[in-house]
């Protein structure tokens, strides 16, 4: 399952965000981290398909 591979600024946790559409044009994207139970600036690492 294609997906991108974000990282947390706050608590540095790698994760996968399961969306196929292209966020190639961002450097940072604020979202949702699973871990700081709150919206958090994460660094867009790659994308994997
Ligand atoms: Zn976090």
């Amino acid at each position: 399952m294609p997906h991108w591979m974000l990282k947390c600024t706050e608590c540095k946790t790698v994760w996968e965000l399961n969306v196929a559409y292209n966020l190639r044009e961002y450097r940072r994207l604020y979202h949702y981290c699973p871990r700081c139970g709150r919206n958090t600036f994460h660094d867009i690492l790659e994308y994997v398909d």
